[in-house]
């Protein structure tokens, strides 16, 4: 059995918990009250393999960058980071976030990030208050070598189930 630890970052209101519960349980919860560190437990089979998935969703009470402790960014074998398409100031904390995990997880020797990283537009079905364009997150995306997918926590299942599966195809080809 292998474990895969997965963590979960960005700024408060991004819909972190409502991704995360979507991936879990395939429902979209709307509010998701949560003031303290959560770590959920999941068992699942990928191309045949069992798993023992536990992601971390750390509490989202404050919205500077040092809310992220540096435990996570240490613990997992890989991040989601989250922001909302129509709120610009959490996409530059996504920016700040991917900084972060570039600083805790960069093997000198290769010169590259060693933990595979997926960064995730929610809210798309809020387009119509964009306040940032598809085309930027790629950009960032492409900047930190990491996947990008843009997703609606509220309306799709499949995209978000699509981006965990491939996150953790990654870490277990690390
Ligand atoms: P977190 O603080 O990052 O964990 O964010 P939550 O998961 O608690 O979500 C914050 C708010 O955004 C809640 O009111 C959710 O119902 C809402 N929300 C989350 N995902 C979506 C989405 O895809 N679309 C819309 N319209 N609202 C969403």
């Amino acid at each position: 059995m292998n474990d895969i630890k997965l963590a979960l970052l960005g700024s408060p209101g991004a819909g972190k918990s409502a991704v995360l519960v979507r991936f879990l349980t395939r429902r979209f919860i709307g509010e998701y009250a949560s003031n303290s560190n959560s770590l959920y437990h999941k068992r699942l089979s990928i191309d045949g393999r069992q798993l023992n998935l536990e992601v971390f969703d750390p509490c989202s009470q404050s919205s500077e960058v040092q809310c992220i402790l540096q435990e996570p960014l240490l613990w997992a074998d890989g991040f989601v980071v989250v922001y909302n398409i129509s709120d610009r100031a959490s996409f530059i904390n996504a920016n700040n976030i991917l900084m972060q995990i570039r600083e805790a997880r960069m093997d000198n020797c290769k010169g590259e990030v060693e933990v595979p990283v997926v960064l995730v537009g929610n809210k798309q079905d809020l387009c119509h208050v964009r306040q940032v364009l598809e085309d930027e997150g790629l950009c960032l995306a492409q900047e930190y070598h990491c996947h990008f997918q843009e997703v609606s926590a509220a309306e799709s299942y499949q995209d978000i189930a699509n981006l965990f599966t491939q996150l953790i195809r990654q870490v277990m080809e690390h």
